[in-house]
């Protein structure tokens, strides 16, 4: 297919199917410099073993190494900037093409990127919280903590963790949310994301109508109206001038 002419379709559905709400994955922050999991050679699974660092038996377990790992994987995220897929979605929603982004991601870079209505279903790396006292803290006071004495304790001494959705862990309030925003679409947009991380992913099969935009084929690329496997920097800020230009007409 000539280059633009996927676009051109994924315009003329987000046109003609509002409202849109977009599902993204840690594809849409790779080009900010996070590594995502599952990109064949760059992917995190590749180099580290999510259950060492990801879980909350490995916190409970070893919340040394724990905290070490995590914050070897998900501490430069909070230096990363929006990239051009981040600052697309923003414009779509001002122009008011886009509903809600719900983000699988926990690197914040949406809402720095000017999106508003953001639904976070697997938590942020904004705060840390006592597992006796529900206390909540910045992460990055917990990071400091974790560089002074090895592991990082709330003031009443209970153990601090990371506000993120770990394997083990229920899916959070705000998933129901997620859900309702997904089925009640007109399309949802899936951006940046392997789809194999449920129940996230079962978001793309509530949907009445699916388009996807990923380097590489996803399993419910059969059932899109359009998949588009290019970067989602260059596609989203494409679609995003398209539907602008429109829009003046
Ligand atoms: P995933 O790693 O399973 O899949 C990412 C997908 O994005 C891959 O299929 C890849 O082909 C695609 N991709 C990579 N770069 C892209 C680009 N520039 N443009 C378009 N597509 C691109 O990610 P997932 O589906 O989000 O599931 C992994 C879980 O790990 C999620 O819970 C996710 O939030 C979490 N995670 C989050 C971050 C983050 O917050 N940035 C980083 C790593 C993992």
């Amino acid at each position: 297919m000539p280059r633009g002419t996927a676009v051109g379709e994924l315009a003329a559905l987000v046109r003609d199917h509002q409202p849109v709400v977009v599902l993204t994955g840690a594809g849409v922050s790779t080009e900010s410099g996070i590594p995502d999991f599952r990109s064949p050679e760059t992917g995190l699974w590749n180099l580290v073993d999510p259950m060492e660092f990801a879980s909350v038996g490995a916190l409970r377990q070893r919340p040394a190494e724990f905290w070490r790992g995590f914050a070897a994987v998900f501490g430069p995220s909070l230096a990363a900037r929006p990239n051009a897929a981040h600052l697309a979605l923003a414009r779509l929603e001002a122009a008011g093409y886009v509903r809600s982004v719900v983000t699988q991601n926990i690197d914040g870079l949406h809402q720095k990127g000017g999106s508003v209505r953001v639904l976070e279903v697997h938590g942020s790396l904004r705060t840390a919280s006592c597992l006796e006292c529900s206390r909540v803290v910045p992460l990055t006071e917990a990071l400091a903590q974790l560089e002074a004495r090895g592991v990082p304790l709330c003031s009443c001494g209970g153990a601090l963790r990371p506000d993120v959705v770990l394997f083990g862990d229920p899916m959070p309030p705000v998933f129901q949310r997620a859900w309702r925003e997904a089925a009640s679409s007109g399309l949802l947009l899936v951006v940046g994301s392997s789809l194999e991380v449920y129940p996230a992913a079962s978001l793309a099969e509530v949907a009445p109508r699916v388009a996807i935009v990923n380097l590489q084929p996803t399993p419910a690329d059969p059932v899109a109206k359009v998949a588009i496997h290019r970067p989602a920097g260059e596609v989203l800020s494409e679609l995003a001038d398209r539907l602008a230009r429109f829009a003046r007409l």
